[in-house]
């Protein structure tokens, strides 16, 4: 179904708020099968908003608006909708309740004006938000749909999750499955060119690819007249992928690497830590982002100067003078500094240039990630070519989180 994404929004046009909305919508909408052909941005005005939409529908049938369906005087999404599709606006009790509700709950006195987002246009499918007090609605009128939902990105997702999704599942005639593969390890042209055989002329199910930061996502998608047909097609599809590039691929359900990591080392009871200069807490932010951390990280250890590596590692301050700070041996000798301080039972470690600026004759996105299991200690080298700062401390937090991923998986 051809649909567009039309965001209101002054603020979006001052280019204060960026519209994650839009994408955020694509990205879900085209997971489930749907077209979307265009994305709108207008500011809030009613005869601008007007033409958007009137040129929205022109040439797609589904329109879903973001923004301008609060309390205050420029909230004139739904006022504008309504009108365009010639429906009057009705007062719904349950959101009149729930807006009560809303304000006891938090002790405030309810504002007049906040009494506009009861009403709602006559014939519409309205989405209660618990999330906030503008409630989203769909509203479909001689086969053209218009979903309106609020413009803050957290009730504009519970919206979606709380019966947009659903209601939009009954515009497909088939029914659309899909899986989310995530590598690393290997470039999104490297992996196209690997996967050429299956992705080649193939209609469906399909293969695409797409770089995500450091890492290449794959997404194989199916749409048949069952949902058991569509999946049975992907799962199929999946095989023949995973025989071609299985080695690279670390999640099939669209988890991201510290979840995996996580996931793995409380199914084999292993308690992590890590000693880290140039990522400086970014592997145990990594790991502490997932729920349920606490029971696989041990501790963590932030070594930034030589002192502190020797110190608080163990690190031989001989090893230092011999090879450099940023050397494979440094690394080796942090992670086993800090697998045998802490008690933990894998260590990983990283020393390296962040960037911009390196040492003479080293640059900018090199470093040694160390890791210690067991009696094993090991060592990857990573060299970005980057004097991206931010993105080098990201990524090789990234290879941090791959190098224990292949320590147990
Ligand atoms: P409210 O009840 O908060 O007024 P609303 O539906 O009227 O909700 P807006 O006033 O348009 O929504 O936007 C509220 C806030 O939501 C904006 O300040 C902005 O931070 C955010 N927002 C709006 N549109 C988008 C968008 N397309 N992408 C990301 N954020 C957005
Ligand atoms: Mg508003």
């Amino acid at each position: 179904m051809k649909t567009s994404i039309l965001a209101v929004g002054t603020e979006l046009l001052f280019g204060q708020t960026v519209n994650t909305n839009a994408a955020f919508l694509s990205e879900n909408l085209n997971h489930m099968g749907f077209d979307v052909m265009y994305h709108f941005v207008v500011g809030d005005n009613p005869a601008r908003l007007k033409a958007k939409l009137a040129e929205a529908f022109s040439d797609t049938d589904l329109v879903i608006l973001t923004g301008g369906l609060g309390p205050t005087q420029d909230d004139l999404t739904k006022e504008i909708v309504a009108e365009y599709m010639g429906r009057g606006l009705y007062r719904d009790d349950e959101v009149v309740e729930q807006l009560k509700g809303f304000f006891e709950k938090r002790g405030h006195h309810m504002a007049e004006n906040n009494m506009k987002q009861a009403y709602l246009p006559e014939g519409c499918t309205p989405f209660y938000n618990a999330s906030g007090t503008a409630p989203g609605f769909a509203l479909n009128v001689d086969g053209k749909t218009a979903i309106c939902l609020p413009g803050p990105p957290r009730e504009m997702k519970w919206l979606w999750d709380n019966g947009v999704k659903e209601y939009l599942s009954h515009f497909m005639g088939k029914k659309m499955f899909y899986r989310i593969i995530h590598t690393i390890g290997i470039g999104e042209s490297d992996l196209e060119t690997v996967l050429m055989p299956v992705i080649d002329g193939q209609t469906d199910p399909t293969v695409a690819t797409y770089a995500k930061e450091g890492e290449c996502n794959l997404r194989v998608a199916s749409q048949r007249d069952t949902l058991e047909e569509a999946e049975a097609a992907v799962d199929e599809m999946v095989k023949r992928v995973d025989e071609l590039v299985g080695d690279y691929i670390y999640s099939y359900d669209d988890e991201n690497l510290n979840e995996v990591v996580v996931r793995l080392l409380k199914q084999k009871g292993l308690k992590i830590t890590s000693a880290e200069s140039c990522t400086s807490g970014l592997f145990p932010a990594a790991i502490t982002d997932v729920a349920g951390a606490s029971e696989v990280l041990s501790s963590a250890y932030i070594t930034y100067s030589n002192e502190s590596k020797i110190k608080e590692l163990g690190v031989p301050a001989e090893l230092i003078d011999k090879y450099g700070v940023v050397s494979s041996q440094v690394a080796e000798a942090m992670a086993a500094g800090a697998k045998a301080r802490s008690g933990a039972d894998i260590a990983v470690s990283v020393t390296g240039y962040a960037g911009p600026d390196a040492d003479p004759g080293h640059s900018a996105g090199e470093a040694y990630i160390g890791y210690a299991m067991g009696d094993e200690t090991g060592f990857y080298a990573v060299n970005t070519s980057r004097n991206d700062r931010k993105w080098n401390r990201r990524y090789i937090t990234l290879r941090m989180l791959r190098a224990v991923y292949l320590l147990i998986r």
